[in-house]
């Protein structure tokens, strides 16, 4: 009687194995462009479907009638509502970065206003939407924002990010709240990596520390009501965030500071708390005052803030 033998019998299972094998992927073979293929259009009518939602969902038509894709500022005729209900709900922090290394207002040094936040980020870092929109510019300016975007949101907001090293929307782009637009960077006229980040309604710059808390990771509130005869630019004493709650609570009292031109300073006081509370940089206090970052500060001396 012919026997097989073991090492027969292992050649035998492994032929029929290769052979299953064989048989078994070219099933699958026939059969995967096809599933791709459908899925491939499935997507696309679907991704059609949602888009076509979104463009409804995430515009502002009760503010805005215009689209403007190159000028950040291009509502110089435009009626302001006399009050306007912004939903901070839906949020993400721009960045998980906590740090604001220059407030909203009037910079003294520079003779200038600062319209937004600065909030550090390292080159590289990257920046998400606040909320759902739709990217309405995506450009570059040298001496200015650096390479830059403005998302128009549904809540009414337009948010501005600037020095980024690397821009990753287009214009016309429907982003969700937390999709990443842009990487952070120093471009523009920025000293040290940093995002610039500015909150408008209609063009008019309001303070972000109103609606947006950095150190804390969260929104001020549900809803922040803007009112066309209040002062946001940062000269008036007090800005005051009204909740829908009915809580207020003063975050701009610094900015009112740095309307004068000396500052007395108070017992455990440093350089980098003045910094902090009057919205300018360290660098500036030194070059102002004529002393070094490490100087020992004492109670009862004069700083100057002003030139
Ligand atoms: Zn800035």
């Amino acid at each position: 009687m012919h026997t097989l033998s073991l090492p027969r019998v292992f050649s035998l299972l492994f032929a029929f194995c290769v052979a299953a094998t064989f048989f078994g992927q070219d099933l699958i073979a026939r059969q995967a462009p096809i599933d791709r293929k459908m899925k491939t259009v499935d997507s696309v009518s679907i991704n059609r479907v949602m888009k076509r939602a979104e463009v409804t969902n995430y515009e502002n038509t009760e503010l805005y009638t215009s689209w403007n894709t190159s000028k950040v500022h291009c509502y110089a005729n435009a009626t302001l509502p006399e009050s306007y209900r912004i939903d901070l709900r839906g949020f993400a922090m721009p960045t998980p970065s906590r740090v604001v290394t220059s407030k909203f207002g009037y910079r003294p040094a520079f003779r200038r206003m600062h319209k937004g936040l600065d909030i550090k980020v390292y080159t590289g870092d990257t920046i998400v939407a606040a909320f759902d929109g739709k990217v309405r510019i995506v450009d570059y300016e040298a001496a200015g924002y650096g390479y830059y975007v403005v998302i128009r949101h549904k809540n009414g907001l337009e948010t501005i990010y600037g020095h980024l090293s690397k821009q990753l929307v287009k214009s016309g782009d429907m982003v969700k709240a937390g999709e990443v637009i842009g990487l952070g960077g120093n471009t523009g006229r920025s000293y040290g990596s940093h995002l610039h980040f500015e909150t408008r309604l209609l063009g008019v710059a309001i303070n972000p520390a109103l609606l947006f808390d950095f150190a804390n990771q969260d929104v001020t509130g549900d809803y922040f009501v803007f009112h066309a005869n209040e002062d946001y630019s940062g000269s008036s004493p007090r800005l005051v965030a009204k909740t829908d709650q009915g809580s207020e609570h003063t975050i701009g009292g610094a900015v009112a500071m740095q309307q004068s031109k000396h500052y007395k300073v108070s017992r455990g006081e440093t350089l980098y708390s003045i910094a902090e509370k009057t919205g300018l940089t360290v660098a500036t206090l030194c070059d102002l005052n004529g002393i070094s970052a490490s100087e020992k500060l004492k109670p009862g001396q004069i700083l100057n803030l002003r030139h």
